[in-house]
């Protein structure tokens, strides 16, 4: 690899820029005694009734998780959500999670309705990758086959050659690479700074970030490093440099989980969004997980690392979307095939390299 071939693209106003909700900044709901229960009891009712079945994030409150699991339904990222919701035979998909993924799921399962508990669970790197400026980017770039990260929304899909996962976005640069191609990515310049790192790809990269991963501070997570000497530090590639360096293994989501199930260390420094720990503690229940920090020395949150529109789905608003069918996402068609033939470029790349397809595993 060389630093000469990563490029920056110009001109972009830089995520952090734009003025977006603090991770953390979304707590837990606050229930009436017994709400929570009576909400339950309720969802689980009224899935039945309606015909559908909830597939939630792994960023996604414990609560959403727990009745996606006791309901028949699925937790994992937004393409194995879709996938999910393509082989369920229900007739509505419920996506708790962010606006992108009700898209994604849409644009795999045209026939189905999919609603959402909310449409204002944005993404900062979606949001930070609008269309309107995306697209005459590549346009200004013909001689670059467009990559592009799950986290887009579908007008971005539809002008991309290939959508891609974290798990399987190194294998496939690389082969582009081998063939001679040369890379426009988007929209994370962290996973894109990876990418390059792990291939020696000629890449472009647009300068989207994650606000929840870019929190991570490489001085505090040094501090807790030295406090628990034998924890593994499991990285999700979206952090910035500085703290890929210090991990013990880089991962996507379902990479982290299996991690902590297969490293021999009994205790681990997690550096992704802290909605993933309900499944790492049910994958691994002998273990000990410790959130990475977030803030500087003298920093008085540590426990921030909480999307805060992963945030805004909760019982309340996803028994509400069932009981009224409002919140209901649309695709424009023309955009749908387009985005739909560039994820399956990748599907059938995963399935050529008998990669686990989608395999539970982007962000
Ligand atoms: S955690 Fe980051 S990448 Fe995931 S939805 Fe939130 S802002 Fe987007």
């Amino acid at each position: 690899m060389t630093e000469m071939s990563i490029t920056l693209a110009p001109d972009i106003e830089r995520v952090e820029d734009q003025d977006f909700p603090l991770p953390g900044s979304i707590g837990q709901p606050d229930y009436e005694p017994g709400e929570r229960e009576t909400l339950i009891a309720r969802i689980k009712q009224l899935l039945e009734e309606k015909d559908a079945v909830l597939v939630a994030h792994y960023y996604t409150d414990a609560d959403l998780q727990q009745v996606a699991d006791e309901t028949g339904g699925y937790v994992s990222d937004s393409l194995d959500m879709a996938r999910f919701g393509n082989e369920h035979p229900a007739s509505t998909l419920v996506v708790a999670g962010v606006r992108f993924m009700g898209e994604t799921a849409k644009i795999l399962n045209p026939e189905k309705r999919v609603l959402m508990p909310t449409l204002k669970a944005e993404c900062s790197l979606d949001l930070g990758c609008p269309a309107a400026q995306f697209i005459p980017f590549c346009d200004a770039h013909p001689e670059r086959t467009v990559v592009v990260y799950a986290n887009t929304s579908a007008e971005v899909k539809a002008r991309a050659d290939w959508v891609v996962t974290s798990s399987i976005a190194v294998d496939l640069v690389s082969h582009l690479h081998d063939k001679g191609e040369k890379i426009l990515w988007a929209p994370d310049r962290h996973l894109g700074r990876y990418i390059q790192a792990q291939t020696g790809a000629d890449m472009l990269l647009w300068q989207g970030a994650c606000i929840v991963h870019e929190a991570f501070k490489a001085q505090a997570l040094q501090g807790l490093m030295a406090r628990h000497p034998n924890a593994a530090v499991l990285v999700h590639p979206e952090s910035p440099q500085s703290i890929i360096d210090l991990a013990d293994r880089v991962g996507s989501t379902t990479q982290i989980i299996k991690a902590a199930q297969e490293m021999p260390n009994r205790e681990f420094i997690v550096a992704t969004d802290n909605g993933i720990l309900y499944k790492m503690k049910q994958a691994a229940p002998d273990k000990i997980f410790i959130e990475a920090p977030t803030g500087g020395a003298g920093a008085t949150c540590v426990s921030c690392a909480h999307c805060p529109w992963m945030a805004m789905n909760e019982l309340r608003n996803l028994a509400h979307v069932l009981e009224t069918g409002e919140n209901e996402i649309h695709v424009e068609e023309h955009t749908r095939r387009e985005a739909l033939k560039a994820t399956q470029r990748m599907l059938e790349f995963a399935r050529s390299r008998k990669q686990p397809v989608l395999g539970r595993d982007n962000a």
